[in-house]
C-alpha cells in the first residue's frame, strides 16, 4: 500500500448496550451486542477512510473474541498482531447512557484476555513497520499487559513511529483516581500526540474550569501536538508555534459513542500519510476540520463502529 501504517494498541471488547435508549443498566429490558474499545475504532476508524491500519491486542479464544477478529478482518484491518488467550475471555462491559446525562458501565474483566497480553507476545515486526503508533486505554492499569503496553511504545518509538496518545479515562475501572492520573501521567512524556477531552483536561490538572493555562500544564518538552475535544464545541489544537480552536458541524446527533475516536482516527489518517501538516498552522486546521466532521457524522448514528464514516460521508459534511 502507498499509505502509511498506523497501528493502534489495546482493547477490544463487546459493549452491550440496552435496547431502549436513555434507561439505567438496571433497568435495561435487554442488551445489544456492539463491537467497541477505543483502540479498535481508531484502527477501523482509518481504515475506513481508505487508510492502513493494524490491531495489536489479544482475545479470548470465544465466541465474542473470534466475533471481534472478523469485525477487524471485515474491515481491512490487519490482525497479524491479534492473539487468542486460551485461558481468560474477552473482555464484556455493559454500557448506558442514562437520560440524565451520565454514562454508567459495568465490566467483566476477571482478568480478561486483553489484560493478560504478555512483553513477549507482542508481533515486534508488525509494530516496527508503524509510522504511527496509538494507543491508550486500560492496558495501562495492570500486569503483565502494563509492560506489554510499555514494551510496545518503546518499539515503535526506536523504530522511527509517532506515539499517539488518547487516555480513554474511565475511572470505574481504575482502582482510584489516583492511581489513574498517576499512570496516565507516568507515561504522558513519551507521546508525540495527546488527544483529550475537556472533562479529562479537568481530572487530569484538577482545574474546575478548562483554560488555556490549565491546557497548558499538560504540555510537555517533546509534545508536537496537543488536542482537546470539546463535544458539540469543536476542538482546540496547541503546537510549540500556534494555538487555535475548530469549529464543530452542526449535525443531528443521537448516540456521541465513538465521536472521539473518530475524531482523532480520521487525524490520523491524514497525519500517518504526512507527518510535516503538523508544522502548517493552515494544513493542520484543514485536517482538524475533517477530524471534526468525523466526529460529528459518528454521532448521528447509533453505535462507534457501524457510525465511522467514509472519505465520501467526510467530503459530503465539509462542502455542506
Ligand atoms: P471524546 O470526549 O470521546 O474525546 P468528543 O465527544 O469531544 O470526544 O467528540 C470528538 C469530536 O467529535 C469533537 O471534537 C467534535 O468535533 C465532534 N463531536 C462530538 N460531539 C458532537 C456533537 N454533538 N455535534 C457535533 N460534533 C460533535
Amino acid at each position: 500500500s502507498s499509505h502509511g501504517l498506523l497501528v493502534s494498541f489495546g482493547e477490544m471488547l463487546i459493549d452491550f448496550v440496552p435496547t431502549v435508549s436513555g434507561v439505567s443498566l438496571a433497568d435495561a429490558p435487554a442488551f445489544l451486542k456492539a463491537p467497541g474499545g477505543a483502540p479498535a475504532n481508531v484502527a477501523i476508524a482509518v481504515s475506513r477512510l481508505g487508510g492502513h491500519s493494524a490491531f495489536v491486542g489479544k482475545l479470548g479464544d470465544d465466541e465474542f473474541g473470534h466475533m471481534l477478529a472478523n469485525i477487524l478482518k471485515q474491515n481491512g484491518v490487519n490482525n497479524d498482531g491479534v492473539l487468542f488467550d486460551k485461558s481468560a475471555r474477552t473482555a464484556l462491559a455493559f454500557v448506558t447512557l442514562r437520560s440524565d446525562g451520565e454514562r454508567e458501565f459495568m465490566f467483566y474483566r476477571n482478568p480478561s484476555a486483553d489484560m493478560l497480553l504478555t512483553p513477549s507476545e507482542l508481533n515486534l515486526e508488525l509494530i516496527r513497520k508503524a509510522k504511527i503508533f496509538h494507543y491508550g486505554s486500560i492496558s495501562l492499569i495492570v500486569e503483565p499487559c502494563r509492560s506489554a503496553h510499555i514494551r510496545a511504545m518503546e518499539v515503535a518509538k526506536e523504530a522511527g513511529a509517532l506515539l499517539s496518545y488518547d487516555p480513554n479515562l474511565r475511572l470505574p475501572l481504575w482502582p482510584s483516581a489516583e492511581e489513574a492520573r498517576e499512570k496516565i501521567l507516568s507515561i504522558w512524556e513519551r507521546a508525540d500526540i495527546i488527544k483529550v477531552s475537556d472533562n479529562e483536561v479537568e481530572f487530569l490538572t484538577g482545574c474546575e474550569t478548562l483554560n488555556d493555562d490549565a491546557i497548558m500544564s499538560l504540555w510537555h518538552p517533546g509534545l508536537k501536538l496537543l488536542l482537546v475535544t470539546l463535544g458539540e464545541k469543536g476542538c482546540k489544537y496547541y503546537t510549540k508555534d500556534f494555538k487555535g480552536t475548530v469549529d464543530p458541524f452542526k449535525v443531528n446527533t443521537v448516540d456521541t459513542t465513538g465521536a472521539g475516536d473518530a475524531f482523532i482516527g480520521s487525524l490520523l489518517s491524514k497525519l500517518v500519510d504526512n507527518q510535516s501538516v503538523i508544522e502548517d498552522e493552515g494544513r493542520l486546521r484543514e485536517v482538524l476540520k475533517f477530524a471534526n466532521a468525523c466526529g460529528a457524522i459518528t454521532t448521528a448514528k447509533k453505535g462507534a463502529i457501524p457510525a465511522l464514516p467514509t472519505e465520501e460521508e467526510a467530503l459530503k459534511l465539509l462542502r455542506g
